[in-house]
């Protein structure tokens, strides 16, 4: 399970991952980070069994989370299935079924690089 961590500024310059991992004991895999001195985004990955737990940690220590269960949205009355997201997304989101464009939307890290190349907009992020 996907979580986009939105960390605040005040707590960004602490190990607030190593800890999460030390505390839970969970594999957390960092699948995108934007992080500057005064803010980060960041995208993990974590095992379903342990998402709660982490959440909460994360939580506990001042950090946003939200829960990434859909995070690329195709909208299917405007997609012409041209391929340009196959091509340009970096964690193969996309791929041909036949001559169809389909999304597994688990892969997506919400990078929002599609979004701005979909020629037909038809690609949005989903942040719930
Ligand atoms: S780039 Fe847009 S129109 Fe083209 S296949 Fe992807 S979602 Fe469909
Ligand atoms: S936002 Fe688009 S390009 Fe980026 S990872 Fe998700 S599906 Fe791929």
């Amino acid at each position: 399970m996907k979580l986009m961590l939105h960390v605040a500024p005040g707590i960004v310059r602490k190990p607030i991952v190593s800890s999460v991992i030390l505390e839970t004991k969970a594999l957390i895999n960092i699948e995108r980070a934007k992080v500057d001195a005064v803010s980060g985004e960041i995208v993990v990955d974590v095992d379903p069994e342990k998402c709660g737990e982490v959440k909460a940690a994360f939580e506990e220590k001042g950090v946003k989370v939200v829960l990434l269960e859909n995070p690329i949205i195709k909208d299917e009355d405007e997609c012409i299935h041209c391929g340009a997201c196959i091509s340009i997304c970096p964690t193969g989101t996309f791929h041909f079924e036949g001559s169809l464009v389909v999304a597994d939307a688990g892969k997506c890290v919400q990078c929002g690089t599609c979004v701005a190349a979909c020629p037909q907009r038809a690609l949005k992020l989903v942040l719930k």
